[in-house]
């Protein structure tokens, strides 16, 4: 491989959305070798959840047994800016601020255009898609999203109140439309967030503040937990769970949600992406090598992570029994896959 060029659509300052990991995930950044950057970042810890889900009590959840320790609420930026700082002290150029706009097959690879300060043609052998859910490259290739699911979620970004239960722990609640959580972020901020079937969102007007803090005064639990906080910052974010058609082709391959996206109810997402970067990393390598049935393996591996998550998602819907008529939960007991 003579260059590794990484580019990247968003500036450094974005919001970035999804914030809590597993303890497991460790494993990953040691074989990342990103652990001791880790460490170093000021990540606030996760010991577990409290939940009001499928009763209106709170059960406590905490990782106390788990051989790994406990999970992280992260500083997402801060996460992402150490990632691409990790990557390129690997030796990659990491391009930041620059949108890949067309895929186009050449001689012997593909012709990249990518937008940002002026515009610029790159040429790859190879190509990784980790656009997330848009999957942007992969679908300009000719790969579909095979859809179950279609959330929508409102992220709230607060600050200030003592948010007591949540210092160490992530809240999740259901309610009759869908369901809350909040979590406590590093250098005392927290992120709230409301998840629910698009059409809900837009008639109770979720994504303006009014129509968000009136759903959020329904709730049993987590309004309790923001009393004395204001909200910095509101970003609107769909959710879909979805696995990619195919997701890797002869000399491409997406990872993380471009190739399946979960519901941020497993809260997986990050796990997963960080764990087919490294499969991806493996197959890429080979094939490179001239093993042509290199990609097989991460295709089948992308396709077994998707089907453990269907049966956890199935499984944490199930346990919500509160409102039977209820369309957002029906609707989960019954989904319908479409292509897109
Ligand atoms: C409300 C919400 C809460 C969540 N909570 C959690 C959680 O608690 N824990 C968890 O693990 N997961 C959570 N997730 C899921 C998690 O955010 C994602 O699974 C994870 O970010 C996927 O990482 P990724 O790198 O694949 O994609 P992303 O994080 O979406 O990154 C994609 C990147 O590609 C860039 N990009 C897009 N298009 C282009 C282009 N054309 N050219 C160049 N660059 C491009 C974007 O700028 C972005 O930087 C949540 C998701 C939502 C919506």
């Amino acid at each position: 491989v003579e260059r590794v060029l990484v580019a990247e659509a968003a500036a450094g300052d974005r919001v970035r959305v999804g914030e809590s990991i597993p303890p497991d995930t460790r494993l990953l950044l040691d074989r990342l070798g990103v652990t001791e950057r880790f460490e170093a970042d000021g990540h606030e810890p996760c010991l577990g959840s409290c939940s009001a889900w499928g009763d209106a009590e709170l059960g406590y959840n905490d990782f106390l047994f788990n051989p790994h320790g406990h999970g992280w609420h992260l500083d997402r930026r801060r996460f992402d800016a150490s990632l691409a700082a990790e990557a390129e002290a690997a030796g990659a150029d990491v391009a930041a601020g620059w949108e890949c706009k067309r895929v186009e097959r050449g001689d012997g690879g593909f012709a990249l255009r990518l937008e940002g300060e002026g515009s610029r043609t790159v040429r790859a052998a190879f190509v990784v898609d980790a656009t997330g859910r848009v999957a942007r490259v992969a679908r300009a290739l000719g790969a579909r999203r095979v859809v179950d699911d279609r959330l929508t979620c409102v992220v709230a970004f607060l600050r200030g109140g003592s948010a007591s239960r949540l210092t160490r722990l992530t809240m999740l609640e259901g309610v009759e439309d869908g369901w809350w959580y909040a979590a406590r972020l590093p250098a005392e901020g927290v992120v709230v967030a409301v998840a629910g079937d698009p059409d809900v969102v837009k008639r109770a007007e979720l994504h303006t503040e009014q129509g968000w803090l009136a759903a959020l005064d329904e709730t049993e639990h987590v309004r309790g937990e923001l009393e004395g906080c204001r909200i910095e910052e509101m970003v609107v974010r769909t959710a879909p769970s979805f696995a990619l058609d195919p997701a890797a082709g002869a000399d491409w391959l997406a990872v993380g949600d471009a190739a399946a996206a979960c519901d941020p109810i497993a809260a997986q997402g990050i796990h997963n992406a960080l764990s087919d970067g490294l499969t991806a990393g493996h197959a890429i390598a080979a094939r490179l090598k001239g093993d042509p049935g290199a990609l097989d393996g991460y295709r089948e591996a992308v396709a077994a992570r998707y089907a453990a998550y269907r049966s956890v998602r199935d499984h944490l819907y199930a346990r919500e029994q509160r409102w039977p008529d209820a369309p957002f939960w029906t609707r989960r007991r019954a989904p319908v896959t479409l292509r897109s």
